[in-house]
């Protein structure tokens, strides 16, 4: 199985993509977190991206684009995965669409997980990961950022009718059995 889950920042994505993993037993690829462990431990791509993730923009595509590709090589990715925040521009589909067509595989499902934005910020600023783009500041300018160059990915996966809506509010419990009604049983 193979999944993408899409939404806002904030709107709970890498919660439901670790129940997902767990449940389905397919490994959770969350490009921020490579890229937050990569700052973390001061490697070579920690250095390039740490003031972009600050400032609340995007890598550039060709980056996240190569990392993806290297990381779905490994084996633990043969079975399926759930991607979490990648593809975040119509480029990075594109290139990920490519790469499935070469890999002769097929997206299972694409979830889109829909909160209000008011609703966002509370959560965001209220969820005290510590993570330093998670200011007011901070989640204003992501916010922005995934209006003006992630929503169109939305358009280019409903030209193939591929996006499934899961309403993301309530608790996490309520959310995830909305998935789970969503995905093929395993
Ligand atoms: P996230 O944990 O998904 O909210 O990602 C945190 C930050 O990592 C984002 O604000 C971007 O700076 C960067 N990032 C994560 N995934 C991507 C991506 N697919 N393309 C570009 N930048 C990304």
């Amino acid at each position: 199985m193979r999944i993408i889950i899409f939404g806002p920042p904030g709107a709970g994505k890498g919660t439901q993509a670790s129940l997902i993993s767990e449940e389905y037993d397919i490994p959770h690829l969350s490009t921020g977190n490579i890229f937050r462990s990569a700052i973390k431990n001061k490697t070579e791509l920690g250095k390039e991206v740490k003031a972009i993730l600050d400032a609340g923009d995007l890598v550039p595509d060709e980056k996240v684009v190569d990392l993806v590709e290297e990381e779905l090589k490994n084996d633990k990715y043969e079975d399926g995965y759930i991607l979490d925040g990648f593809p975040r521009t119509v480029v990075q589909a594109k290139a990920f669409d490519d790469l499935l067509k070469k890999n002769g595989e097929t997206l299972t499902a694409f979830l889109q997980l829909q909160v209000p934005e008011q609703e966002l910020i509370e959560r965001i600023l209220s969820r005290g990961e510590g993570r330093s783009d998670d200011t007011r500041d901070g989640v204003k300018k992501r916010l922005k950022v995934y209006r003006e160059e992630t929503e169109p990915v939305l358009e280019y996966y409903g030209e193939k009718g591929a996006v499934h809506k899961v309403d993301g509010t309530g608790s996490i419990e309520d959310i995830f059995n909305r998935i789970t009604t969503i995905l093929p049983d395993n």
